[in-house]
């Protein structure tokens, strides 16, 4: 199964695509968990990412997609995979397509979960991420058993830089301008699932199985 996740930044599209990833045995790719990986090991491509995200800007399509299309063409992607934070663009969503096309393959889901931008600032506050793992808690929402440490890898927790109010704003503005017209993309293209986001978090989950089917 292949599945696309959209939605606003905190939206809650990481956390659902980790339980989907598990419930279905494909692998979950976040371009953004990519990118602060390569941020961390100091990589070329980390460093031109890293000036984008501080400002809440989308890194270039250029780099964004060779490294993505790279990802999903390895082998633990042969049985379907869950994209988490990409395509954000339209000619990102186009250079899927087409990719996918040329071999034969198809999305079967993107799931758009739906959360109105007056309930993410509360969120991404609250948001703590494991930079080890990808794992992310809420302080309050789903709060790690031992505070400040990831219960899968038993790392420190962060608040990300680009999740200071400042820089959500910022990153709200980028997504209905550059983001938020995928969800036309996707229900034109007949695969369109949207949920309602701003149910707990295992409601959520429970909506989008209902749909993929368990
Ligand atoms: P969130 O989960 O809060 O939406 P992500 O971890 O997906 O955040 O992304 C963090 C940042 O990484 C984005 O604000 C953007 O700068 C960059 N990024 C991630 N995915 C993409 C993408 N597909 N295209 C361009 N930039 C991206
Ligand atoms: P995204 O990947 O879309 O940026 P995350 O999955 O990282 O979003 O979720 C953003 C924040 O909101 C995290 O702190 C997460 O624990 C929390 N969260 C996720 N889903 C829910 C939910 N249904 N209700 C309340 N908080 C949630
Ligand atoms: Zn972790």
């Amino acid at each position: 199964m292949k599945i696309i996740m959209l939605g606003a930044p905190g939206a809650g599209k990481g956390t659902q695509a980790k339980k989907i990833a598990e419930q279905y045995g494909i692998p979950h790719i976040s371009t953004g968990d990519i990118f602060r990986a390569n941020i961390k090991g100091g990589t070329e491509l980390g460093m031109k990412a890293k000036s984008y995200m501080d400002q809440g800007q989308l890194v270039p399509d250029d780099v964004t997609i060779g490294m993505l299309l790279d990802r999903i063409s390895q082998e633990d992607c042969k049985g379907g995979y869950v994209l988490d934070g990409f395509p954000r663009t339209i000619p990102q969503a186009e250079s899927l397509t087409e990719a996918l096309n040329g071999r034969g393959e198809k999305m079967d889901y993107a799931v758009n979960v739906d959360v109105p931008d007056t309930a993410i600032v509360e969120r991404m506050s609250g948001r703590r991420a494991c930079l080890s793992c990808g794992a992310t808690y809420h302080i309050r929402y789903n709060a790690p058993s031992k505070e400040n440490v990831c219960d899968a890898c038993g790392q420190a927790l962060v608040l990300r830089d680009d999740d200071k109010p400042e820089t959500v704003q910022k990153r709200l503005t980028v997504y209905h301008d550059q983001t938020q017209p995928l969800i036309e993309y996707y229900q034109k293209a007949g695969i369109l699932v949207t949920v309602d986001g701003t149910k707990d978090l295992h409601d959520v989950f429970a909506d989008i199985t209902a749909v993929l089917g368990a």
